[in-house]
């Protein structure tokens, strides 16, 4: 796990596995955490490594209801999960699925847990919407088409912007069930103004990046988009976006239009 400030009042930790992102976000002396690691001695850590920085959270965000950004309370087991309505509704429809999700990925990398996911009382949250976080309030934007549920989380006072599993420096557009591609280019123009007035864009998968870098992915996101619109069975991919994980993805997100 590793942990970077991208201001003062704003930490992101990186999962080990997938490059997952968890933010946290400041304000006086209240926090907020969004999205969450993976492994459990991350999630062991992860208050400390907060702490020790003086961030210490009074709530959970999760930009979307898959599972790996769903694990908050395995570090945070007494805070409450604030996610947009849509979260809520797909979490609710599908009681148990992330749990699932959880085990199967556990088994898959051989990891024990010694503590079951329990999600508690979610908090819907209105998106487009607003939340206060000390004098402050984050700006909750929609973000579908990666999935059906979704949102962006834009602190405007420290000019970061957590976009949820979009705009990744690691990892290609992924339309998973649920998700569509028309949705997906709505999120990327609703999130290009977002982008242009941030000074950091933090995607669900990867690192911190800086405007410049965001605005020049969203473009290769949007041409992505376009060669799979077209059919083609082996659109030219994002260069640099190099895991093994590219071609599975891509070959999913063929099957997902289909
Ligand atoms: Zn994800």
């Amino acid at each position: 796990m590793r942990a970077v400030s991208v201001d003062p009042d704003a930490i992101v930790v990186t999962s080990l596995l997938w490059r997952t992102t968890a933010t946290a976000i400041r304000a006086g002396d209240e926090a907020m955490l969004i999205d969450s690691p993976y492994f459990p001695d991350e999630l062991e850590l992860l208050p400390t490594v907060l702490g020790q920085s003086g961030f210490e959270p009074s709530a959970l965000l999760a930009t979307h209801g898959d599972f790996d950004h769903l694990l908050g309370r395995l570090a945070f087991p007494e805070l409450a999960v604030g996610v947009a309505q849509e979260t809520a509704m797909r979490l609710r429809a599908e009681p148990g699925a992330a749990q699932r999700a959880l085990r199967a990925a556990d088994a898959e990398h051989y990891v024990d847990r010694l503590r079951p996911l329990s999600l508690g009382e979610l908090q819907p949250l209105p998106v487009p919407g607003r939340l206060g976080l000390g004098e402050h309030e984050l700006e909750l934007h929609p973000a579908e088409g990666h999935t059906a549920d979704g949102m962006g989380v834009l602190a405007p006072w420290l000019g970061v912007l957590v976009c949820g599993d979009y705009l990744s420096d690691v990892e290609i557009p992924m339309i998973s069930p649920g998700g569509s591609i028309a949705a997906y280019r709505a999120t990327l123009a609703r999130l290009e103004p977002l982008v242009a007035s941030a000074q950091t864009v933090v995607p669900g998968h990867g690192s911190p990046l800086d405007r410049d870098a965001a605005l020049a992915l969203l473009e290769q996101d949007g041409e992505y988009l376009d060669a799979l619109e077209r059919g083609e069975e082996r659109p030219a991919l994002p260069v640099e976006r190099g895991s093994s994980r590219k071609r599975v993805i891509d070959a999913e997100n063929l099957k997902e239009l289909g």
